[in-house]
């Protein structure tokens, strides 16, 4: 059986491994009821099982050699019910345990999806989504084996081989001690060779992840990719991580077959050794037979355990892979954020504030001003001058490193995040809209919302504009099997959603593409509708949203290098009085 003795030199320093102890507590023990009805079941279908090998021995010695005809009824008799137990054993071995298995795998992926989603943004930001994905769904498989009958049969297999090997002392303890030590070198092969494979499994797991995850971004992006001609660059890059796989299941293969081929050779290497013992020993037809079926019965569940444990080999792997990410803490912690808060007025003050996404390298530096309650904010600046970072800030999707932002006076980093979320909406530039009805796409943040709630907002967002002309109105499915939408569109459903979601606080990405002038207008004017006594920040691009913001600030390097009203900031001549004039000149 396979071990979790973790190997030091292994290069999983930070990583966490999953012990057998720890994996007996969480997963074995609360199923112990049904693992023992399945114990119960393997230990009948495997004494069962031991009936056949057991009448071989009159059957040669009484009936085919002494003729004793009467005894052939009881020994068919006997054989046929211990091998219908077995087949209805089996039956419900399966039912019970392979369900429960199933059952298992869906808890624990709804487990990890949970926690994935309790991660913060930053986590994201380093992730494939594929990638992702495959450790949602792949990762907590093995445990199917774990909870299955892999477990039993093992349990099942070493109790066989107990009172198989019980019998074969019987027979002859000497022709027993032939056939144990080439097993027990068995044993010592299979051992090493799982101590080998763990990490290979636990590798598959990463490269079939990483595969997947650069799969579905081809696929993403594939419009880029033909844009650019790229696709024989991703079919190498694809090839490349495929032969990566490959070469990993080639290096488990051969370790599995290694202990296959050792334990046939080592199982014929025991047989000789009988045959050439029983002759000498001069042992009746009987007994040669009962003894080499029993050794059978031994040897089966030993080398059926190499194959059980590579299985749990396997589900190791996974948990190991699993609790990696089960142990990343997510954002919101309770230790930490202690302040639940209810309605908020919305101002939002920053006091000092810096943040680094990566340790040394500073992207914001000392960033101090007021939000006022209603009020909007526009950040504006070149790009890379650090205006997401700074909504990113007030969205809690980062923290500061320090400094503080305090929420109508008390410090966000102590709110509970569902409590500031809950009053918080946010539009982005190219906004998320899935599958399904534009109903429901607007509905998302708010699904209780009555009708008219939801009218208002599709009204104010001017989505009826283009949904009354949609055969199915506001129940077109748009998307991948859908309509497709103008961005202008999208970003309407967008602005509709957030109406909706009635936020106290609102962070906004406009949209830099440019619209037609007819769906710029009617996006201006929701958008008013939508900021009007919200504290709004606002990453403005158009200069109608700059010229109405109560306050504009002015980002440069992560600093903010000018503060104040369009008018006053214009008088001043200074870095903003230049943006504006290069951007009015084009
Ligand atoms: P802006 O919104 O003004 O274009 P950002 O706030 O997005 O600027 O970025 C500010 C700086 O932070 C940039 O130098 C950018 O490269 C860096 N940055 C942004 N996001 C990340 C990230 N997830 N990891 C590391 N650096 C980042």
């Amino acid at each position: 059986m396979p071990k979790s003795k973790s190997k030091s030199k292994s290069k999983s320093k930070s990583k966490s491994k999953v012990t057998i102890g720890h994996v007996f507590k969480t997963i074995v023990w609360p199923r112990k009821k049904l693992l023992f009805i399945g114990l119960v079941l393997i230990i009948i279908s495997r004494l069962a099982g031991l009936v056949p090998p057991w009448a071989t021995k009159p059957f040669m010695d009484e009936i085919l050699v002494k003729k004793n005809m009467h005894m052939l009824p009881s020994i068919l008799i006997g054989v046929t019910v211990a091998i219908l137990i077995q087949a209805i054993t089996s039956f419900l071995l399966t039912k019970l345990l392979s369900v429960e298995a199933q059952h298992l795998i869906s808890v624990l992926r709804s487990r990890v999806q949970q926690h994935l989603l309790r991660l913060p943004t930053r986590f994201f930001d380093d992730q494939k989504s594929g990638a992702l994905v495959s450790r949602v769904m792949n990762d907590v498989e093995g445990v199917r084996n774990l909870v299955g009958t892999g477990l039993v049969q093992l349990i099942g297999g070493v109790l066989t081989a107990v009172i198989s090997i019980i019998f074969l002392i019987k027979i002859s303890p000497l022709m027993t001690l032939f056939v144990l030590l080439p097993m027990s070198i068995f044993g010592l092969i299979t051992l090493k060779a799982f101590s080998i494979i763990r990490p290979v499994f636990r590798e598959r797991g990463k490269i079939t992840a990483d595969v997947t995850g650069r799969l579905t971004e081809t696929l993403n992006g594939i419009r880029v990719i033909k844009g650019f001609n790229a696709e024989p660059q991703e079919v190498k890059v694809f090839e490349a991580g495929v032969e990566k796989l490959f070469l990993n299941v080639k290096k488990s293969l051969t370790s599995t077959s290694f202990v296959t081929s050792s334990g046939t050779f080592l199982v014929g290497l025991a047989s000789v050794g009988i045959m050439g013992l029983s002759g000498y020993f001069n042992l009746t037809a009987g007994d040669f037979l009962q003894f080499t079926m029993f050794m059978v019965f031994m040897i089966a569940p030993i080398v059926q355990m190499s194959n059980i444990g590579s299985q749990l080999t396997e589900a190791f792997a996974g948990l190991d892979r699993t609790e990696e990410l089960m142990n990343i803490p997510v954002e919101d912690d309770p230790l930490h954020r202690t302040e639940k808060i209810g309605l908020i007025k919305g101002e939002i003050i920053f006091n000092h504030v810096s943040f680094a996404y990566e340790e040394g390298k500073t992207v914001l530096n000392d960033v101090s001003f007021q939000a006022p309650e209603g009020s909007v904010t526009a950040l504006v600046g070149t790009s890379g001058s650090g205006k997401t970072t700074i909504a990113g800030l007030a969205a809690s999707f980062l923290n500061p490193a320090s400094g503080t932002i305090t929420v109508d006076g008390i410090d966000l980093s102590k709110i509970a995040l569902n409590s500031y979320r809950s009053q918080l909406g946010v539009v982005l530039q190219d906004d998320f809209l899935f599958e399904g009805t534009i109903r429901e796409n607007i509905l998302f943040p708010r699904p209780q919302s009555s009708n008219e709630e939801l009218l208002q907002a599709v009204k104010a967002g001017y989505v009826d504009e283009f949904t009354s002309r949609f055969e199915a109105g506001l129940d077109t499915v748009i998307g991948e099997r859908g309509v497709k939408l103008s961005g202008g569109q999208r970003q309407r459903i967008a602005i509709a959603r957030a109406i909706l979601a009635n936020p106290r606080i609102l962070i906004l990405d406009e949209a830099t593409s440019n619209l037609d002038t007819e769906s710029e207008s009617l996006i201006q004017e929701s958008l008013r509708t939508l900021m009007r006594g919200r504290t709004t920040f606002v990453i403005a691009h158009r200069l109608s949203t700059i010229r109405q913001a109560d306050q504009i600030l002015v980002i440069e390097n992560g600093q903010i290098a000018e503060h104040g009203k369009h008018d006053e900031l214009i008088t001043k001549k200074g870095r903003y009085f230049e943006l504006y004039t290069y951007q009015a000149r084009i």
